[in-house]
């Protein structure tokens, strides 16, 4: 599947996604998305491909407020809209799932950091609803991508 930003500059492919496909409302990834909520979706840096627009991609690193790794964003300076990591250093990372121009065939699968939810915005779905600490609980189960990377994802809000 295909993936660009807005103006077009960036573009990239992914072989397939495997998930997880969260929903953070955490206060970072609402300043980010400007929205009220950030889509992650999961994928395997393998099957991932940058096509252009590296030169196109700039991040910020947000202080780090508990531990490593800090939040990161990236984005088209072009445009301004997140983009994937061109570079992930793990075997499992995260695309901003709006970035996405095709089916990924997989549906958002639950809300993340939901204690920081916006007061504007009503969760009305029935996709199951994880704060912090229940977060935490799935991730040592490990029973998804996610933990198995053994990485914080870099949409944490730390
Ligand atoms: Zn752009
Ligand atoms: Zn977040």
């Amino acid at each position: 599947m295909k993936g660009s930003c807005l103006c077009g500059g960036v573009r990239f492919e992914i072989e397939k996604a495997v998930g997880p496909f969260e929903l953070c409302h955490c206060h970072r990834c609402r300043k980010v998305s400007g929205s009220a909520f950030s889509a992650g979706l999961g994928v395997m840096t393998k099957d991932f491909r940058l096509i252009e627009g590296g030169e196109l991609i700039s991040t910020y690193e947000a202080p780090i407020l508990r531990e490593p790794p800090p939040y990161r964003n990236f984005f088209c300076r072009r445009c301004g809209s997140p983009v994937p990591n061109p570079k992930p250093d793990s075997t499992w990372f995260e695309v901003p799932s709006g970035s996405l121009d095709d089916d990924p065939e997989l549906k958002a699968d639950k809300h993340i950091f939901v204690e920081f939810r916006a007061p504007w915005f009503e969760i009305a779905d029935n996709l199951p609803q994880y704060d912090l600490n229940a977060l935490r609980k799935l991730r040592s189960a490990g029973n998804d991508q996610k933990a198995q990377s053994k990485l914080r994802s870099t949409r944490d809000p730390d």
